[in-house]
C-alpha cells in the first residue's frame, strides 16, 4: 500500500506548506535496507549508541527524498528538493504512523507477548491458519518499539488475519506497542526472567504486558502459573480470558492428559464439555504449552478440533533465523527453507544484500512457486521480480509450475526454470555453482533441503556458531555502561577469543567502534587485508616489527626501552614523525611493561625525539573480577593514574590513559578515564557474574553412531572406565584435536543433547568421543551442543579448573565458523 507524503505529514501533525509530492510504501530505518529510494521515508532514530542523522547525506546522495528527522535540518539545506519533517521523536512519528495504518483494517489481528515462545507460537499459527487465511505476521522475532511498526505497516488490502508479536524491556512500552497492534485476540505465551533488569518486580513485567490486551476480545494465557493468574485478576481482564489449565475442570480449555513418547506427544483436552486430542511431533514441555496457545486461539476461530488435530501433527520446528554456510566452490549459501511467503522472500533478499562480502559473488536466488492466495499469479510474480530486479540478483532458478509459467516476468541476466525439485537435482546444473551467494528460498513442500545437502560443504559436521547480533548486543551493553566520551577499545587478539577475527571486527566497525586491539602484527595486518579500517593497537610488538606495522597503520604497545628505541630509530630513517604509539606501565601484573621507577628514563626519551608520539599510556589489571583483590586492583589504578598524568605533563600534549579490562568496566566505572579495553564480555563471558549479556559462541556436533554396550565393558582408549551398569553409548564428533579438552574425559565433563545432559565416557580420542545417553532421548545424527546458551563455557571450564578463555580460544581452526545475524 502506499501513502502520499502529504497524508503522512498530516498523520505526524507536521504541516508544511512546500511539501515536494512523492508516493511512500517503505518506511525505512536501517540505511543498509534501501531497496527502493523514491519510494522510501526514512527515520533518523537516535539511540543510546547511534545516531542515524549521520546516514542521512549519504541516502540523500543514493536517490532518498522523505526523511522523518528530529534535529534542525540546516546542514541539509542544500537538499532542497527533498521533505525533511522535524518531529520530536522519529520513533514516535514510525510508531503513529503505523498504528493509523492499523486502524485501516478491521480484521482480526492476534497480539503474542510473553517471556519465551512468542515467534514460534506465531510461525505456528501461521503455519496452522494458512489455509484458511491470507494472512501478515511479523517477519522473524521482529518485535521490538521499531520491529512491531514495521511489521504492521505490511497489512494490506488483502489481508484477512494479522500475527503480530510484541517485546518489551521496560516498563511503559507496551503502551506504545498496544495502539500499533491494537490485537483482537491476545496470548500470554509464559513469564520467565528474561529481560527483567528494568522491572522492579516480575509481577510489574507480567501486568505491563497484559497491557496489549486492553481492547482484545479474547485472550489465552496459562491459568496454572499463579502469578499470572493473579495479575490478571488484577488486571480486570479476566472476563476476557481465555485460560488453559491442567488442573481446573472448569478452566474453559482443560488439558485433561498428555502422553509422551520418543517421537511425538498426545494432548487431551476438554472444550465445551466434549474430549478431544490432538499429536504433535514435539516431546518437549516449551513446544507443548506453545501447542496449547495455538490451540485456543484455533478452537476461537472455529476451527474444527478434527482439522486442528491434522493439522497440529504437521507442525514444522521454526528455525529461527538465516545463517550462512560455506558452499562448496566457493559459494556461500543463505538458507531459508521453511517458507516462502512473500514477506519472508523480501526479508531473505534483504539478507542476502546486506551481506558484506570479502570477495565479489554472483548473487544467485533460488525459488519454489510461491504458495499464497488472494492475488493472481501473475500479479504475484511481478511483484517478486520486481523485489528481485531491484536488488541486483544476476541469476534465478525458479523450480515449480506456476513460478515456470511466469518466468517472462523476471528480467535477470541467467535464469533458468524446472517443473521440480527432482529435475532441477536430475539437470545436474547445481554443478555448476562457483563462487556465488546462493539464497535458497522454498516452500516445505520442494524440499529444498535436498538442495542444499548437494551444495553445501561439510567436511566436519563439528561447527562454532557466532551469533554476531549477540556481540552487537554485548558491545552496546558495555557502551551503556560508559559515560559518552569513554572510548572503547575490543579486544580481537586470538582471532577474537577464537570467534573469528575478520567477521567479528566488520561487525564492530558497522557499529562504529572506536579502537580495536590484537595480539601480534600478523593478526592486525589480516584485518587490514579484510578491509578493517578502524585504529588498531598491537599489544605484542616485536623489535624490528616496525615496517610491517607503519605500512599497515597499525600502533605499537611500547613496553620497554629496547623496542622504544628501536622504533625511534626505525622511524627516523623513513622520515615518519608523530606515529602513535601506547605506553604500557607494569602496575603490578609483571608482564609487560615499564615499571613507574622506569618513569624519569622515559619521559626523557620520549621528549627528544619526533618520530613517536605517545597515544596513550595504559596498564592491565591483575584480577580486576576478584573482589579479595580490591585493594591491590585500587593501587594498580592509582598508580597508572599517577604515571599517565605526569607522562602527560612533561610531554604537553593530550594523551588517553586506560587500565580497564572487561571485569574492571564492570566493577571499577570510577576509573573509566579515556578508555576502556573489553574483551571477554563482549564474547557473552562476564567474569563477574552481571547478568544482561548475551551468549555468542555455541559449539555443537553430532552423533555418528549409537550402541548398546553391556555391563563391565569398558569404553575408549586406556580402558579408563568400565560401565557399572549396561548403558547405550553414542560415539560424537569432536575430540581434542578440535579443541574439546582431554581433561572432561571420565565424566569431567558434559554435554547437552536434546536438552540433557549426557557425560563422556573413557578418554577423549583426537577426532572422537562417547558419552552415555542410557538415560536420555538420542538417536544417530542428531545434534550435540558441548557449549551454548544452555551449557556455558563458564561451567565447562569451571569443570576441568580452568577458564572461559582458554575453552574459547583452544577451538581448533578446522571447526567451522558460522555466523548468525538477523
Ligand atoms: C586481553 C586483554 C584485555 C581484555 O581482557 P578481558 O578480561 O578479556 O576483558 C585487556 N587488556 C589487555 C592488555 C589484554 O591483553
Amino acid at each position: 500500500m502506499t501513502y502520499s507524503i502529504t497524508e503522512i505529514a498530516s498523520i505526524l501533525g507536521v504541516s508544511d506548506k512546500n511539501i515536494i509530492p512523492s508516493e511512500i510504501s517503505i518506511l525505512l530505518v536501517d540505511s543498509r535496507k534501501l531497496s527502493d529510494p523514491e519510494k522510501s521515508l526514512f527515520f533518523a532514530l537516535e539511540s543510546k549508541n547511534n545516531d542515524a542523522h549521520q546516514f542521512i547525506t549519504d541516502l540523500y546522495q543514493s536517490g532518498v527524498r522523505n526523511f522523518v528527522v528530529s534535529k534542525k535540518w540546516k546542514e541539509w539545506a542544500p537538499f532542497s528538493d527533498a521533505n525533511f519533517f522535524q518531529v520530536k521523536n522519529p520513533l514516535s512519528a514510525l510508531q503513529k504512523i503505523a498504528a493509523h495504518h492499523r486502524r485501516k483494517f478491521d480484521i482480526p489481528v492476534i497480539g503474542i507477548t510473553g517471556s519465551n515462545g512468542k515467534t514460534v507460537v506465531k510461525e505456528w499459527l501461521y503455519q496452522l491458519l494458512q489455509d484458511d487465511y491470507n494472512i501478515v505476521r511479523s517477519p522473524r522475532s521482529y518485535n521490538s518499539q521499531i520491529g512491531v511498526p514495521l511489521s504492521v505497516w505490511q497489512l494490506n488490502e488483502q489481508t484477512q488475519i494479522g500475527i503480530f508479536e510484541a517485546g518489551i524491556s521496560q516498563p511503559d512500552e507496551m503502551e506504545h506497542l498496544e495502539p500499533v497492534i491494537r490485537p483482537t485476540m491476545g496470548i500470554l505465551t509464559n513469564i520467565g526472567k528474561a529481560h527483567q533488569e528494568n522491572f522492579e518486580s516480575i509481577q510489574q513485567k507480567c501486568m505491563e504486558k497484559l497491557e496489549l490486551f486492553t481492547n482484545c476480545e479474547m485472550f489465552v494465557y496459562e491459568e496454572d502459573d499463579k502469578m499470572i493468574d493473579e495479575c490478571v485478576n488484577l488486571s480486570v481482564l479476566s472476563q476476557k480470558s481465555f485460560a488453559w489449565s491442567s488442573d481446573n475442570t472448569d478452566a474453559p480449555l482443560y488439558i485433561f492428559k498428555i502422553e509422551k513418547n520418543q517421537f511425538q506427544s498426545i494432548i487431551h483436552y476438554s472444550f465445551l464439555h466434549f474430549n478431544h486430542a490432538f499429536a504433535i511431533p514435539f516431546t518437549d514441555q516449551a513446544s507443548i504449552e506453545n501447542a496449547i496457545d495455538c490451540l485456543a486461539v484455533m478452537l476461537y476461530l472455529h476451527v474444527s478440533p478434527e482439522t486442528i488435530s491434522e493439522r497440529m501433527k504437521k507442525l514444522e520446528p521454526v528455525a529461527m533465523r538465516l545463517d550462512v554456510r560455506r558452499g562448496k566452490k566457493d559459494c556461500l549459501i543463505i538458507n531459508d527453507t521453511y517458507n516462502s511467503d512473500i514477506n519472508s522472500i523480501e526479508i531473505a533478499l534483504d539478507f542476502q544484500q546486506q551481506r558484506k562480502m570479502d570477495r565479489p559473488l554472483k548473487k544467485t536466488l533460488i525459488l519454489s512457486d510461491i504458495l499464497q492466495s488472494g492475488i493472481s499469479s501473475e500479479a504475484l510474480y511481478q511483484e517478486v521480480a520486481g523485489m528481485v530486479q531491484k536488488r541486483g540478483i544476476e541469476k534465478i532458478i525458479g523450480i515449480g509450475k506456476n513460478i515456470s509459467e511466469n518466468a517472462g516476468a523476471f528480467r535477470v541476466q541467467e535464469k533458468l526454470f524446472f517443473p521440480s525439485t527432482e529435475a532441477f537435482i536430475q539437470s545436474q546444473k547445481w554443478k555448476n555453482f562457483h563462487n556465488e551467494l546462493i539464497l535458497l528460498k522454498g516452500a516445505r513442500a520442494y524440499h529444498f533441503e535436498q538442495i542444499n545437502a548437494l551444495i553445501e560443504e561439510r567436511p566436519h559436521e563439528t561447527v562454532m556458531e557466532v551469533d554476531l547480533d549477540a556481540v552487537v548486543h554485548n558491545f552496546n551493553f558495555y557502551k551503556s555502561k560508559l559515560s559518552p566520551e569513554v572510548k572503547l577499545v575490543c579486544m580481537v587478539k586470538a582471532n577474537a577469543y577464537g570467534t573469528g577475527a575478520v567477521e567479528v571486527a566488520k561487525t564492530l566497525q558497522y557499529h562504529r567502534c572506536d579502537y580495536l586491539a590484537v595480539a601480534v602484527a600478523e593478526e592486525g595486518i589480516a584485518l587490514r587485508n579484510a578491509g578493517i579500517s578502524i585504529p588498531t593497537i598491537v599489544l605484542n610488538s616485536e623489535v624490528n616489527g616496525f615496517e610491517e606495522l607503519f605500512s599497515n597503520n597499525l600502533e605499537p604497545e611500547v613496553y620497554n626501552f629496547r623496542i622504544l628505541e628501536s622504533f625511534i630509530k626505525e622511524a627516523d630513517r623513513r622520515g615518519v614523525t608523530d606515529y602513535p604509539v601506547h605506553i604500557k606501565i607494569d602496575t603490578g601484573m609483571h608482564r609487560l611493561g615499564f615499571l613507574p621507577e622506569q618513569l624519569p628514563q622515559l619521559v626523557n626519551i620520549l621528549q627528544e625525539q619526533k618520530a613517536l608520539k605517545v597515544r596513550s599510556v595504559f596498564s592491565h589489571l591483575s584480577a580486576s573480577e576478584s573482589w579479595i583483590f580490591d585493594d591491590f586492583t585500587g593501587h594498580q589504578i592509582e598508580t597508572l593514574k599517577k604515571t599517565a598524568e605526569s607522562i602527560q605533563d612533561a610531554l604537553g600534549y593530550r594523551i588517553y590513559k586506560h587500565i580497564l579490562n572487561s571485569a574492571g568496566i564492570e566493577r571499577f566505572p570510577e576509573a573509566q578515564w579515556d578508555m576502556v579495553r573489553l574483551g571477554i564480555g563482549l564474547y557473552g563471558v562476564s567474569a563477574s557474574g552481571l547478568p544482561g549479556l548475551k551468549n555468542v559462541c555455541t559449539l555443537k556436533t553430532t552423533i555418528l553412531q549409537i550402541k548398546d554396550i553391556p555391563r563391565h565393558e569398558t569404553v575408549g582408549y586406556g580402558r579408563k572406565e568400565e560401565l557399572n551398569r549396561n548403558a547405550r553409548i553414542a560415539t560424537i564428533r569432536i575430540g581434542y584435536a578440535d579443541g574439546l579438552n582431554r581433561q572432561f574425559g571420565n565424566r569431567k565433563g558434559q554435554v547437552l543433547i536434546n536438552g540433557q545432559l549426557a557425560s563422556i565416557v573413557g578418554n577423549v580420542c583426537m577426532d572422537l568421543c562417547m558419552v552415555d545417553v542410557t538415560d536420555i532421548s538420542a538417536h544417530e545424527g542428531d545434534a550435540v551442543i558441548i557449549f551454548g546458551e544452555d551449557l556455558s563455557v563458564i561451567e565447562l571450564a569451571d569443570n576441568i579448573g580452568t577458564i572461559p578463555y582458554e575453552i574459547l580460544t583452544a577451538i581448533s581452526p578446522r571447526v567451522k565458523r558460522i555466523y548468525i545475524k538477523e
